[in-house]
């Protein structure tokens, strides 16, 4: 894993631990030992720790957090690199992440090349860098980066390393190697050595309570970034032994935790969500070179958005030349906000737009390789459209509908490519939420579901396999939260009361903060006159969500909500008339009284089939709902709360508790192994 090779008293030591050479405990052991012989060696004047293969050290090894560590441990490593009587120079491409830039950061020097990035994404897993991080950072780069990188987790590029000294010098893109040789011969009698554990870093004070208030809304809710804080504080007020002592003490805190638990779930969880269960050996997935869409609605051109971004050419399609001209319009005003907010060149837009085609003809559809249908929510509607794409559609092009609730097979049924027909379920806007369900009809093929999986990862989303079955994961588990909901109001409790409870609990908005940002009217029957339920009521009243200026809240043209003395009456009136008892409700039972039947409904959707593991349930409430990350997903947390407890509560609020997770409480066992 480590050579080490001498270059007239240079002595280069190279690690080889593809694909990222993650520094496990055989590289720290080989770098340990190469630095130990070359502080040895008389002819040996400087050295140079550089990497094989795509990149610098891009972290630790996570799996040895749970497995175990060997010595030397990280900080042990960087304190001797830094101890180093010869000069050490760090020779960077590719990312030099977490582990990999504190070792950096020990060494007395470094060089990279242009297009390498540095970063410390430790917050990210519910961490802090503990091999020193966040006590040389500051002493080399200031305090002021050292929050932005350490605190947010956000990498930058060489360049702005260089700016700020973080970088000694930039090689040539592809001579690295070369570069970082000359310059150890530099350097090599240099003295003293930059060592960036000597003085404390200095900063303004004010300048960790201003970075706090700045980030506050994005940081809600986490334990990570404030402990990040604490210590890039400490670099500017202790001494650096005494900072590394309580980064160390911060780490074991936090890495034993139950936030960097979630998250590292998390992150082997959207690993994993990649693998289709039962995909035949060898099953390669099909070019997806143009696409396609039908509808050009809230959806559809969000959907498009996506492949023009990546690049695809798509064609879209809409029934009236008023409704396309309004879809292709949104989607460039959504660029125009990407361009305003600096996420987008001018030239960036332009050539997006340049892929698109708008058409009112289903004929222009005849070259795509994968069509999506985005109309509206109706089987009638979707029938007809698929029966027209499969007679335009060239042989072999893949059929998509992007249905929330309705039935992939008989959508498939009226075509005659079944095996090439399947669901897929983009969240709303589309262009912006990560997730996609990818839904397997009875026949769906091997490929195509492998052509969709990789399709997905062309345009940046994380995709999950959901099976056929009304709402699939998300929209089924939703549902049930909903019901729930609507019967605290029952009970007297308020819409803002339920939804505080969820903001609380960390979600982005409540359930009836959702149901107005999304439209009361999804799945209304449109009759004003026929009143059954708290929902008809508010759309006879026009009262169909922010759309309108009004749905369970009041907006104003900022669209922010105030409460509602006309939705509450009419809220109020279901209730007297419902017949059930007024009680007050406290966020406790709220709370258990919405997520636990959602965890019920993932214990039948996971026993059903419908998700292929527990921790795909997970990955589709973080991306596609906002579920608070750092709990890990609705069935990692119910694993944490104790499924016995969750059985009890369902049975003691007469909640129906599905026999899958009974069984699965009685035998002690979770969700997630
Ligand atoms: P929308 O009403 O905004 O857009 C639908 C568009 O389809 C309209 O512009 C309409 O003119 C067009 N259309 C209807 N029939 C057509 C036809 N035969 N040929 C061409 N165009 C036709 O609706 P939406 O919110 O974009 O929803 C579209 C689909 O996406 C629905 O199935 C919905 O359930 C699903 N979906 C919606 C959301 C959401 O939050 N809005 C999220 C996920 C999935």
């Amino acid at each position: 894993m480590i050579r080490t090779e001498q270059q007239n008293g240079i002595y280069v030591v190279t690690a080889d631990n593809p694909p990222v050479n993650a520094l496990s405990n055989g590289v720290r052991e080989g770098l340990a030992k190469a630095i130990a012989d070359a502080g040895a060696d008389p002819a040996v004047r400087a050295i140079v720790v550089a990497c094989a293969g795509r990149t610098f050290f891009a972290g630790a090894d996570i799996a040895e957090f749970t497995k175990g560590m060997q010595p030397p441990l990280p900080p042990d490593l960087c304190d001797m690199i830094e101890a180093s009587e010869k000069p050490v120079v760090a020779a960077i491409h590719g990312t030099a992440l977490g582990g990999g830039l504190e070792v950096a950061l020990a060494c007395h020097y470094r060089i990279a090349v242009p297009s390498a990035k540095l970063g410390q994404p430790e917050v990210k897993l519910g961490l802090l860098p503990g091999a020193g991080g966040t006590q040389r950072l500051p002493r080399v780069a200031g305090a002021e980066l050292a929050l932005k990188m350490i605190v947010l987790g956000d990498p930058i590029g060489a360049r702005e390393a260089a700016e700020a000294g973080l970088v000694d010098r930039l090689a040539g893109e592809d001579r690295l190697l070369a570069d970082a040789i000359a310059f150890a011969r530099e350097i090599a009698d240099a003295r003293p050595l930059p060592r960036a554990g000597g003085r404390t870093a200095s900063a303004d004070p004010a300048l960790f309570d201003t970075f706090r208030a700045a980030n506050a809304k994005k940081l809600r809710g986490y334990d990570a970034p404030e402990a990040c804080i604490e210590a890039v504080r400490a670099a500017t007020t202790m001494p650096f032994r005494e900072g590394l002592a309580l980064e160390r003490q911060l780490f074991l805190k936090l890495v034993m935790g139950e936030q960097s638990a979630a998250l590292r779930h998390i992150f082997f969880a959207e690993r994993t969500a990649g693998k289709i269960d039962g995909l035949p050996e060898g099953t390669t997935p099909l070019p997806v070179r143009k696409v396609g869409i039908v509808g050009a609605g809230t959806m559809g051109g969000g959907i498009a958005m996506n492949f023009l971004s990546a690049g695809v050419p798509v064609t879209i399609v809409e029934m009236k030349q008023e409704a396309l001209d309004r879809g292709v319009a949104t989607i460039r005003r959504n660029y125009e906000g990407n361009v305003a907010r600096g996420r987008l060149t001018a030239e960036g837009l332009e050539k997006a737009m340049a892929l698109l085609t708008p058409t009112l003809s289903y004929d222009d559809l005849a070259d795509a390789d994968l069509i999506i249908e985005a109309v509206f929510e109706d089987i009638g509607v979707k029938k007809d459209v698929f029966k027209k794409l499969d007679a335009v559609a060239k042989p072999g092009a893949i059929l998509a509908s992007n249905t929330s609730f309705l039935d992939v097979n008989e959508i498939a049924a009226v075509t005659a490519r079944a095996d090439h027909v399947l669901g897929l379920h983009f969240f709303s806007p589309a262009n912006v939420m990560k997730l996609l369900e990818i839904v397997r009809g009875a026949k769906t093929a091997p490929a195509v579901l492998a052509t969709a999986m990789a399709a997905a990862k062309a345009i940046r989303k994380v995709a999950v396999i959901a099976g056929v079955c009304h709402g699939f994961i998300g929209n089924r588990m939703l549902e049930q939260r909903q019901i729930e909901a609507v019967k605290l109001l029952m009970e007297g409790v308020t819409p803002q009361q339920i939804d505080k409870a969820h903001v609380d609990f960390g979600m982005p908005m409540g359930p009836f903060q959702m149901a107005d940002l999304a439209g009361i009217d999804i799945g209304w029957h449109r009759d004003p006159q026929r009143i059954e339920s708290i929902t008809d009521a508010l759309c006879a009243a026009g009262r169909l969500g922010q759309k309108a200026g009004k749905g369970f809240y009041d907006y104003d043209d900022q669209r922010r909500a105030t409460p509602s003395a006309e939705a509450q009456a009419i809220i109020d009136d279901f209730a007297a008339r419902s017949g059930a008892a007024k009680r007050a409700v406290g966020s406790e039972e709220i709370l258990e009284r919405t997520l636990y039947p959602m965890v019920n409904e993932g214990a039948k959707i996971l026993d059903e089939g419908i998700a292929q593991r527990a921790s795909d349930i997970d990955i589709v409430w973080i991306y596609g709902y906002g579920w608070p990350p750092y709990r890990g997903g609705p069935m990692f947390w119910a694993d944490r709360v104790g499924l016995t407890k969750i059985v009890e509560s369902l049975k003691k609020h007469g909640q129906p508790v599905a026999p899958a997770l009974e069984a699965k409480a009685a035998k002690g066992e979770r969700f997630n192994r």
